[in-house]
C-alpha cells in the first residue's frame, strides 16, 4: 500500500506518531485482503445502513432542464443521513481488530461528530469528540445528538475556538492514548493510511452506481459529479470509473460568496502546494504556511484543504474541479425540493448546482449521475436564515420560551 499520491500524501506527523499510525496501516494492509473482514463491512453497510442506496431517475428535473438524463445517487437514504457512516464503519472494525475500545475524533459542524458516535454506540466504544466552544454554541442541535448517542462532547477552548483547534485538542489525545484509541479521521485526508483506507470504504458508492445504472441503461455514465470538502463523497463515487475514459468526472468546490480570500474554500482556485494537518496537497494557505479562513453556506465543504489523491487526479487531469457559490446552491436545493421531492445536504446542493448549468447543455441521450452526499434535515436552521422565514424563528422563540419554563 503506497504511502503516496505522486508528490501529495504521506505521513507527515510528529515521530511518536508513526508508529500508532504504521500499525494501523499494517492492520488495514491485512484487513483489505481478509474474506471474513470485507463480508463483515458488507453485511453491516445492507443491514445496519441499509444500503445499496437508491440511483433514482431524476425524470422531473431531467424534463425542465430539457438535456441530459439526470441521476441521482441519494446517500441520504443512509443511516445518520450521508456517505460518512461508510467510511466510519469501515475504521470501527479495524479499531476492533487493533483491540482499540476508544474511538475519538474532531468535528466542526457536528455532522462527522455524529457519525463517529454513531458507530461508537453501535460497537461499543467509549467516545470522544473535540469541538471548538465556538462551534458547540453555533451546532447546539448536533452537539445534543452526540450526547444521546452516549459520546462525550468536549469543548476546545484555546485559539480560534473552531475545527482547526479541535484538530489540535484531538491530535494531543491520540499521541497521549494511542495505546487504547483510534483516531477516527472523516476524509479521504491526514496522514497515511486514512486517505486510502477511506476511499476504499468509499468505494462501495461508485461501484453501486455502476451496476444500478447497468440495470436500467445498460451502459455507463456520461458524467458523474459530487461536491468537494476533504473529498470522500467525491472519490468514492469516482474511484470505479478512473480508468473508464469516456465518464467525465466533475469534483465541485465551495465558491462561497467569491474569490477572495476568506469568502470561499477552493483549493484548486485560491491554494498552493503544502503540507498541513499531516499530508501533502493543496492548500488555501498564507506564505507562512497557515490555514487560512475560509467560507461555505455548508459547513462541510468549509475547509482549506482537500484530499491528496484528489490533487494527483486534478494535476493530471482526470477529475475537473470548478466551484458552484452560496447562492447557486441554495437555489439548486430549492429546485430539486419542487420538482423531485428531495431536500438535499447544502453540500450536495453545489454538485446540482453544476448539473442544473450542464445539463441543457448537452443531448438528451447523455447520462449525468449526481452524487447526493447526504439529506438536508441538518441544515433547516441555516435554509431557514437563508429564506428569511419568519415564521420558523416565531416557531423557535416559542419553542425556546417553553423550554426555558420546562428547564426552571
Ligand atoms: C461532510 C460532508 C461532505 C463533505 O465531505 P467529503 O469528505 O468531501 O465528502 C459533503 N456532504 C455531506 C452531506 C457531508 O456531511
Amino acid at each position: 500500500m503506497k504511502s503516496h499520491f505522486g508528490q501529495y500524501g504521506g505521513m507527515y506527523v510528529p515521530e511518536m506518531l508513526i508508529p500508532a499510525l504504521q500499525r494501523l496501516a499494517g492492520e488495514y494492509e491485512k484487513a483489505r485482503k481478509d474474506k471474513a473482514f470485507l463480508k463483515e463491512f458488507e453485511d453491516l453497510l445492507k443491514n445496519y445502513v441499509g444500503r445499496p442506496s437508491p440511483l433514482i431517475f431524476a425524470k422531473n428535473l431531467t424534463k425542465k432542464l430539457n438535456g441530459a438524463k439526470i441521476y441521482l445517487k441519494n446517500e441520504g437514504a443512509n443511516l445518520s443521513g450521508a456517505h460518512k457512516i461508510n467510511h466510519c464503519i469501515g475504521q470501527a472494525l479495524i479499531a476492533k481488530r487493533l483491540g482499540k475500545t476508544r474511538l475519538i475524533a474532531e468535528t466542526g459542524a457536528g455532522q462527522h461528530g455524529v457519525a463517529t458516535a454513531t458507530v461508537a454506540a453501535k460497537f461499543g466504544f467509549s467516545c470522544t469528540i473535540y469541538m471548538g466552544e465556538v462551534d458547540m454554541d453555533r451546532q447546539r442541535p448536533n452537539v445534543f445528538l452526540m450526547e444521546q448517542l452516549g459520546a462525550k462532547v468536549v469543548p476546545v477552548l484555546h485559539g480560534s475556538r473552531t475545527l482547526k483547534d479541535a484538530v489540535n485538542a484531538a491530535i494531543k489525545d491520540y499521541l497521549e492514548n494511542s495505546e487504547n484509541t483510534h483516531y477516527l479521521l472523516g476524509s479521504i485526508l491526514g496522514p497515511h493510511p486514512f486517505p486510502t483506507m477511506n476511499r476504499d470504504f468509499q468505494s462501495i458508492v461508485g461501484k453501486e452506481i455502476r451496476k444500478q445504472l447497468k440495470t436500467t441503461e445498460k451502459r455507463l455514465p456520461d458524467y458523474v459529479i459530487a461536491c468537494v470538502g476533504g473529498g470522500s463523497n467525491a472519490i468514492g463515487a469516482f474511484y470505479t470509473f478512473l480508468k473508464e475514459k469516456s465518464v467525465n468526472l466533475i469534483g465541485v468546490e465551495a465558491g462561497g460568496k467569491g474569490l477572495e480570500v476568506g469568502k470561499h474554500a477552493s483549493r484548486f482556485k485560491g491554494g498552493t502546494v503544502g503540507v498541513i494537518e499531516g499530508y501533502k496537497s493543496y492548500f488555501l494557505q498564507d506564505s507562512d504556511g497557515q490555514m487560512q479562513k475560509t467560507h461555505s453556506i455548508s459547513a462541510g465543504l468549509d475547509y482549506p484543504g482537500i484530499g491528496p489523491e484528489l490533487a494527483l487526479l486534478h494535476d493530471k487531469g482526470r477529475i475537473e474541479f470548478i466551484s458552484a457559490t452560496d447562492s447557486e446552491a441554495v437555489s439548486a436545493l430549492k429546485l430539486l425540493a419542487k420538482t423531485e421531492g428531495i431536500i438535499c445536504a447544502l453540500e450536495s446542493a453545489h454538485a446540482v448546482a453544476h448539473a442544473i448549468k450542464l445539463a441543457p447543455k448537452l443531448s438528451k441521450e447523455k447520462i449525468i449521475v449526481v452524487n447526493l452526499s447526504g439529506r438536508g434535515d441538518k441544515d433547516i436552521f441555516i435554509l431557514a436564515k437563508a429564506f428569511k422565514d419568519k415564521n420558523f424563528y416565531e416557531f423557535i422563540k416559542r419553542e425556546a420560551e417553553e423550554g426555558v419554563i420546562a428547564y426552571e
